[in-house]
């Protein structure tokens, strides 16, 4: 019986084995075709994340209030100042472009110049009219101006008049929005129920946009947030009130994938050095994951975590990471593993928007920056 049994077992055995390896090829050929398939999708998939990584075309935004002999405020220039920038622009192969340009490369893909930049003017400051102005016009470049109208009156003293803003667009320059009395647009007042707060920010976007298009005779589609304030609630009353850009201070540059509600600007201090400035135009992305708190968020607590994960380290200088908030240097911690950047401690946070700056040189020393900003509202719901 054993011997029988045995006998059985060693040909069933030999015989599963026999089957094993006739069946066996095929469904092994069948999963190698599968992984390859899956690889090659995976590479697929690495490479077009590679080439969105790798966009070439970044744009930078910069972002000017006074152009002023004796600059007498953080955000001012001296027209002397001002001129070397637009002289290292033109030596550089920079080409100045619209607002209308940079959405149809976002949204349409339409293609941009090798090195475009774009200069904006913020608050509608009468020394821009007399001082920049004439320097745009000699050297031929394009640039926006927001204006919030509250400020513009027939005759105009620290403010352009309407017959300033006029002839501005008149000589071709762009004049879009800074809402109409350049409120905090994230900050709901004292006794105001939600739904006034909600028609108080509408009405400030609706009406500027229809009181520039109906004096200038232009479609005004492109708004910069005071202060550079945003919120994801105010980004959707942003984009309903029809307009298809809304730009930031958050530092850095732009690329394709930008958000439309969250375009980055470089603001121009009178600190700035000339360094400072070709450091802001030559800016690269920094690319960060699980920012915290997320972009545009509402914190109901005012010591939140704060931390971004680097999407790579490669070709960066990691000595050199550091973090802003508010403009000024906090102490991190860098995690070596997770490529994690956070607080080093817990930091107390004042209510109202806040800004953060990720810097990092990489190592042909060229500055790249990641940005985001929150708002802490504290006290709880
Ligand atoms: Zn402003």
């Amino acid at each position: 019986m054993f011997t029988f049994n045995k006998r059985i077992i060693i040909s069933l055995v030999a015989l599963f084995l026999v089957v094993l390896y006739l069946l066996g090829c095929s469904p092994k050929e069948k999963s190698q075709v599968v992984a390859k398939s899956n690889l090659k999708k995976e590479t697929k998939e690495l490479q077009s994340l590679k080439v969105s990584k790798e966009d070439k075309t970044i744009i930078p935004i910069l972002a000017y209030h006074h152009i002023k002999r004796n600059p007498d405020n953080f955000i001012a220039i001296s027209p002397e100042m001002f001129e070397k920038h637009l002289k290292y622009l033109k030596e550089n192969g920079y080409t100045t472009i619209t607002l209308d340009a940079l959405y149809n490369y976002i949204t349409k893909n339409k293609p941009l110049p090798e090195k475009p930049v774009i200069l904006t003017f913020d608050d509608g400051n009468r020394n821009v009219y007399l001082n920049a102005v004439p320097l745009l016009k000699k050297y031929n470049f394009k640039a926006t101006f927001f204006i919030y109208p509250l400020v513009i009156h027939p005759k105009g003293r620290s403010f352009m008049s309407i017959s300033e803003l006029k002839k501005l667009h008149k000589l071709g320059f762009d004049v879009q929005s800074h809402t109409w009395s350049h409120p905090y647009l994230t900050k709901r007042g004292g006794n105001e129920s939600g739904k006034a707060y909600i028609n108080r920010i509408k009405k400030e976007l609706v009406k500027s946009k229809n009181w520039l298009e109906s004096t200038l005779n232009k479609r005004v589609e492109y708004l910069a947030y005071p202060f550079g304030v945003y919120n994801t609630e105010v980004e959707k009353m942003v984009l309903d009130a029809g307009y298809k850009l809304a730009l930031t201070i958050d530092e850095g540059v732009n690329i394709k994938s930008t958000p439309v509600t969250r375009i980055k600007r470089q603001i121009i201090f009178k600190k700035d050095t000339y360094k400072n400035f070709v450091d802001k135009v030559t800016t690269l992305p920094l690319f960060v994951l699980n920012l915290t708190p997320k972009d545009g968020e509402i914190i109901y607590i005012n010591n939140p975590s704060v931390s971004a994960t680097l999407q790579t380290t490669k070709d960066l200088n990691l000595k050199t990471i550091k973090m802003e908030i508010d403009l000024k240097k906090v102490d991190i911690y860098y995690n070596n593993v997770t490529k994690k950047i956070s607080l080093s401690k817990s930091m107390q946070f004042k209510k109202g928007f806040h800004y953060v700056t990720i810097k990092a040189r990489d190592k042909n020393n060229r500055l790249c920056e990641a940005s985001w900003g929150f708002i802490v509202k504290g006290g709880g719901k």
